[in-house]
């Protein structure tokens, strides 16, 4: 039997970067990292990956992050663990010992069981071998059905209708997005959509997938009609893979593997990280989802910390995500107004439109912004951001930033920011101070 200080399971961003965390700090541990894929993708890249103009191996990401670290990278499935003994066994016949353990072992597609679902040209996105197929789909056909209207699923059908092919998405909520973004968005998302010549079917759920002969495949709505197409990409969501944790007797929800705060799970030795994780709100400290890489690589530090004796707490997620779509960019942090509604907290909300230059400079555009606060503390509890160009990502890290360090509304009254022409907007206006000031107005 093999014997190591550290085990993980999984090579995803949370195992990888607990190898790296563990291993430059120079603890001079024993690593081994197993992991069932032999190659990973980088999955947020997924959709840019479908062209053909970039070489595949541009979008794998190399094993030698496990390797050159000094842990042993092995390729192989965990199919038991035994926490008594601190043992895992593996499909390929080894036991291994253990001092720590960490189950990075993430998430894979919801394959929601409709009819016809496991046969034809229908694929999920999240591994190597889907984008390979999805790459084979996109470069001999001209019509995709995208299932599901979330981040992925547009990012998925910009670049399919990019490289001039006919797309059709179809969400079962009225609108797209509506998971994650703020109403006050979506209706301009879907007009660049809409304008682009991407189909929209929204409130509409998939009954039945059905293949003639090899050729084609016709997608059967709950109105009875049907959208005809070459192919489909699922992407309805995330399952977390918690089997294993399930079989060696660990506490587990829906959500996932649950841990205490310091992202150790009912069993002492062995903790998790990642999409399998159940997750807390910072902002709610009650049950969330947050499937994203962030939040992935934040756990895992937590837990190389961890693991070292540093007794790190997890303060939860925030969530902060952003997309692309066409030539503009979304983002956000914490809550939308829905959800805080819907977690208890009294909202009062900010909009705001400010331009994001000085109004005589080339290209000016405005920046929408909402944020949401708690009405009675006047805690930010999220925001979201709508813009022309990629600086969306960067106002949600601000957005974030200010949630995590228990911002107020005077504080985003009275926050100092920079200006410049071609950079920012006139030093008046700021797309926060603005939105803070209009909720100011309706306290
Ligand atoms: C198309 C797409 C786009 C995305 N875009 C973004 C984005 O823009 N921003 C963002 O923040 N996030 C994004 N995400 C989400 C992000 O990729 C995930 O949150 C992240 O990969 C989670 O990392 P992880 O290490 O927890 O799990 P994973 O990446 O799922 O890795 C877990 C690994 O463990 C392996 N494993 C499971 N069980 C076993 C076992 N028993 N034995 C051995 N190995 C096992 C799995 O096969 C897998 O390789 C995107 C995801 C997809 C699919």
């Amino acid at each position: 039997m093999k014997k190591r200080d550290v085990i993980i399971i999984g090579g995803g961003p949370a195992g990888r970067v607990i190898v790296h965390s563990l291993l430059s700090q120079k603890s001079g541990m024993s690593v081994a990292l197993i992991k069932n894929e032999e190659i990973n993708v980088n999955r947020c890249a997924i959709p840019y990956g479908i062209p053909d103009s970039k070489p595949i191996e541009k979008f794998v990401v190399s094993n030698k992050l496990v390797t050159d670290f000094g842990a042993d990278l092995v390729v192989d499935e965990v199919v038991k663990i035994d926490p008594s003994n601190r043992e895992i066994h593996t499909q390929g016949g080894d036991t291994y010992a253990y001092t720590n353990l960490v189950l990075a072992t993430g998430s894979r597609p919801l394959v929601p069981p409709i009819p016809g679902v496991e046969s034809g040209p229908i694929t999920p996105v999240r591994t190597l071998a889907n984008l390979s197929r999805l790459r084979a789909f996109a470069a001999k056909n001209k019509k995709a059905v995208i299932i599901g209207g979330g981040y992925i699923g547009i990012e998925l059908a910009v670049v399919l209708r990019q490289m001039g092919l006919e797309v059709t998405i179809v969400e079962m909520l009225p609108k797209i997005l509506l998971a994650t973004t703020e109403p006050e968005f979506i209706g301009e998302v879907e007009k660049i959509l809409t304008d682009n010549r991407i189909q929209l079917l929204t409130n509409r759920k998939v009954v039945e997938f059905a293949t003639h002969n090899g050729e084609g495949l016709d997608v059967i709505l709950d109105d009875g009609s049907t959208v005809s197409a070459d192919f489909a990409v699922l992407s309805v969501g995330v399952v977390p893979n918690i089997e294993l944790a399930v079989q060696a007797g660990l506490m587990t929800s829906r959500l996932g593997i649950q841990t205490d705060q310091y992202l150790r799970t009912s069993s002492e030795h062995i903790y998790a990280a990642g999409d399998c994780v159940e997750k807390i709100s910072s902002i709610t400290g009650k049950s969330t989802r947050g499937e994203f890489g962030t939040n992935a690589v934040f756990m895992a530090k937590i837990v190389a910390q961890n693991i070292l004796g540093k007794n790190k707490i997890f303060p939860g997620v925030i969530n902060a995500s952003a997309t692309s779509v066409y030539d503009w960019s979304l983002g956000s942090a914490g809550l939308t107004e829905k959800m805080a509604q819907e977690s208890g907290i009294n909202t009062v909300t900010g909009y705001s439109e400010v331009l994001d230059k000085y109004p005589m400079m080339k290209g000016v555009t405005p920046i929408r912004t909402k944020l949401v606060f708690d009405r009675d503390t006047g805690r930010l509890v999220g925001g979201g951001v709508l813009q022309k160009g990629d600086g969306a990502a960067r106002n949600a890290d601000f957005i974030s930033l200010a949630i995590q360090m228990k911002a107020i509304l005077e504080d985003l009254l009275t926050c100092q920011y920079a200006t410049h022409p071609e950079l920012a907007a006139k030093p008046s206006d700021n797309t926060y101070v603005f939105a803070a000031k209009d909720a100011l107005g309706k306290k």
